[in-house]
């Protein structure tokens, strides 16, 4: 059962919502135990990492957010914007949980990653906001 809406929402919320499945609420439950909603079926509910906490807060802000109308162009403006918010907050990610991947972000490899994530946002963005 849902309590409270937390203030930091957890890593496996905001994964959630990096993949488009979700907009990363995050929610305290009445159960006992430290786990949200989304990972009380089984997985382990983990902080972000402190200096990700700030970007993870205004990512599941901002989708939490309704479109001020639904133009096509504020449709598009909106996928716009979450694209980038979702590439800063994995590089975050990334690079909190592993140092490891600023490689990965140096290298000239990177366009291809970008172009992936493209698709993917395009064919999720509308389920949770429609
Ligand atoms: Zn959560
Ligand atoms: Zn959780």
């Amino acid at each position: 059962m849902k309590v409270s809406l937390r203030h930091i929402p957890c890593l496996g919320c905001v994964r959630s919502a990096l993949k488009g499945m979700s907009i990363g609420d995050c929610w305290d439950t009445a159960g006992k135990g430290k786990r949200c909603e989304r990972c009380s079926h089984g997985h382990k509910c983990e902080e972000v990492p402190d200096d990700c906490k700030a970007l993870s807060r205004r990512f599941v802000l901002y989708l939490a957010r309704p479109l001020p109308n639904n133009s096509e162009e504020a449709r598009r403006r909106d996928r716009s914007i979450k694209r980038d918010l979702r590439t800063a907050v994995k590089m975050a990610l990334d690079t909190s949980l592993h140092p490891e991947d600023w490689d990965k972000y140096n290298s000239v490899g990177g366009d291809s990653s970008d172009d992936e994530d493209d698709e993917d946002d395009d064919s999720l963005s509308d389920d949770p906001f429609a």
